[in-house]
């Protein structure tokens, strides 16, 4: 007999959808028949009790996509069925899951006489075996029904020992929220709660479905716990997964975890950050595994959001060296040791220098001067930067009106400050130092605040709200690194901001073919917005030549001058005034 194509034997089924109904209605369980893309071929009776429906079918198998822990949940049955495997997924105890609450649903591939997949089976049971070792519910969170870091501990002291001897040890992992701050911050701290809920729960769901390859059953061992506040740790136990299995196991928590959850009407999207390791001769302890997966959430925070990092024994040392760092940049504010750099922007027209960029410095006790890229995301990382920053505002103001008294004039228009996301989050500070000033008589449109493109747009709302109020006090708005964010467009729909700053990314490939050609756009984008332009580090006359052709209106870069200490740079733009004669 030939053998049918996938097609036909899907059509012959679904041409006779009777005859298997009939078999599939004596069933016990809830079972129902889907092709490649979802779509229902047949569904029982027990299936269609357990879901509510009536005779008119919904088409696919989305349709139940909220009660299926949502489409990222969806997606992952359908890859993972159609690539061969069995997958399963259960509700936790959470009283609000209404359907996967003490229900697992079981999905594998169906397949036709020459063992193509077809589509997949799937069925639902009315059981929810508890994880392995859940500990007695009085020890739980309160919030997200897990268990709490005492109990991950434990469990990790359990493992260590079990392990001991064994080929491989067990895989931990620590999941810690992106910005959640911003997220109670922005929506309130009731849908913030509920963001961790939902969180927690997709975060067992993903551990609960998880195959070890040939054991479709639950695995013994798995452990999830609350570490912290927005900080989830899993614990994936006999038998371990590989380092590159452990690191998929990641990346479908983090599929999981961005889904967006849908509290108070709004639709929260969230990412989240990874550290993970698989225990081996250097965790001898508890505290030595702990230590190390947060070596490694460190540097996936560094380099996320999004971002998945397995640990090395270099990430151990480098965090050793961030918490000497930390010490001592705890106290840099107090003892004096932070600097301002100005580096002057000057008109392309007539060359003069207009404004300043103020660029952090610290006077290392021992290192010497160093930029902000060695200290910046430590600041950034343990909010130090919400009060530097306002030192920096302060900073820059009291070394204007220096100026002012040195001189007997203003020798630029204005200085541009950055300000960092952090910032925008906890924004009562800056707004607060902001408001002084002007009441102490200082002109706020002396001041411009620069922001990041990608961090404005990382929280537009929140962006949104705290630009508004730096324009009523009259602060000019800058965004900075344009075009080297996701949505150049977005950022400036949605913000009234006086200037754009081009990336030095950008400045340095002008003279390319395709280096031009974005330049040109991203000028273009500036003046259908009304802002005024600066293109950032220019190095060369080229450079600047080619700018000012094409309507740039004012730079910045070593062509010109590298950032200098404030003494050193008012001299510098006093000779410039006198040499140009006049006002700046
Ligand atoms: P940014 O705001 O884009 O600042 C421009 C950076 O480019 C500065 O680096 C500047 O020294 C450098 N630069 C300027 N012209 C040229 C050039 O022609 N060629 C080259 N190769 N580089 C040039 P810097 O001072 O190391 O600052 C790095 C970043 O650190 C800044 O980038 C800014 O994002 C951040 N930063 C600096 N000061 C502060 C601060 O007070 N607060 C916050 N939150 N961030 C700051
Ligand atoms: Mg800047
Ligand atoms: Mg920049």
């Amino acid at each position: 007999m030939p053998t049918m194509t996938a097609s036909a034997q899907l059509e012959a089924v679904a041409s006779d959808p009777d005859r298997i109904a009939s078999f599939l209605s004596d069933l016990p369980i809830a079972a129902a028949l889907f092709d490649r893309d979802l779509r229902y071929v047949v569904a029982n009776s027990a299936w269609l009790a357990a879901f509510g429906l009536s005779a008119d079918m919904p088409a696919s198998l989305r349709h139940h996509q909220a009660d299926l822990a949502g489409a990222a949940a969806l997606d992952d049955l359908q890859q993972r069925t159609l690539a061969g495997e069995t997958v399963e997924y259960s509700g936790d105890d959470d009283p609000t899951n209404g359907f996967l609450r003490a229900r697992v649903l079981r999905a594998s591939p169906w397949h036709g006489a020459d063992d193509d997949i077809l589509g997949i089976v799937a069925t639902v049971e009315e059981c929810s075996p508890p994880l392995a070792h859940d500990p007695d519910p009085d020890s739980l969170d309160g919030l997200t029904g897990l268990p709490g870091r005492d109990a991950f501990i434990a469990q990790i002291r359990a493992a260590l020992a079990a392990s001991e001897g064994a080929r491989r040890g067990a895989a931990m992992f620590v999941v810690n929220l992106d910005n959640f701050r911003g997220i109670n911050g922005l929506y309130g701290v009731r849908a913030g709660d509920y963001v961790l809920k939902a969180v927690a729960k997709r975060i067992r769901a993903g551990v609960r479905s998880r195959l070890l390859s040939g054991r479709p059953s639950r695995a013994e061992g798995d452990y999830v716990a609350r570490l912290g506040a927005d900080e989830f740790g899993i614990l994936i136990g006999d038998p371990a997964p590989s380092a590159s299995a452990a690191e998929s196991f990641a990346r479908r928590i983090l599929k999981l975890v961005e889904e967006p959850i849908v509290a108070s009407d709004q639709r929260i999207r969230l990412t989240a950050s990874v550290g993970f390791l698989i225990t081996g001769a250097p965790h001898k302890s508890e505290d030595e595994v702990l230590r190390d997966l947060h070596a490694s959430l460190q540097e996936a925070k560094s380099r996320g959001p999004n971002n998945i990092q397995a640990w090395r024994p270099a990430l151990t040392r480098t965090s050793g060296h961030r918490f000497v760092l930390l010490d001592q940049l705890r106290r840099a504010l107090d003892e004096g040791e932070f600097a301002i750099h100005y580096q002057p922007i000057l008109r392309l027209g007539d060359s003069r220098i207009v404004g300043a960029e103020a660029l952090l410095r610290w006077n290392h006790p021992s290192d010497g001067l160093t930029s902000p890229s060695a200290f910046l995301p430590i600041l950034e990382d343990s909010n130090l930067i919400v009060p530097v920053g306002c030192w920096v505002i302060r900073e820059v103001v009291r070394q204007m009106r220096v100026w002012q008294m040195l001189y007997g004039r203003d020798i630029i228009e204005w200085v541009s400050v950055n300000v960092s996301p952090r910032q925008f989050n906890d924004p009562g500070l800056l707004l607060a130092t902001l408001t002084e000033i002007e009441r102490s008589g200082f002109a706020l449109d002396r001041l411009k605040i620069e922001i990041t493109e990608s961090a404005a747009m990382r929280n537009p709302e929140m962006t949104r709200s705290v630009l508004d109020e730096l324009r009523e006090l009259g602060v000019r708005v800058a965004i900075d690194d344009f075009g080297t964010g996701y949505s150049a467009l977005g950022a400036l729909r949605h913000y009234a901001v006086d200037t754009i700053k081009i990336d030095r990314g950008f400045t340095s490939r002008l003279e390319t073919d395709d280096g031009g050609e974005l330049v040109m756009a991203l000028l273009r984008i500036a003046q259908a917005y009304g802002a005024e332009v600066v293109a950032e580090g220019i190095e060369t006359m080229a450079q600047r030549d080619i700018l000012e052709a094409r309507g740039c209106g004012f730079g910045q870069g070593y062509l010109f001058a590298k950032p200098m200490d404030g003494s050193f740079f008012g001299a510098y733009a006093l000779t410039h005034l006198v040499q140009n004669g006049g006002a700046p």
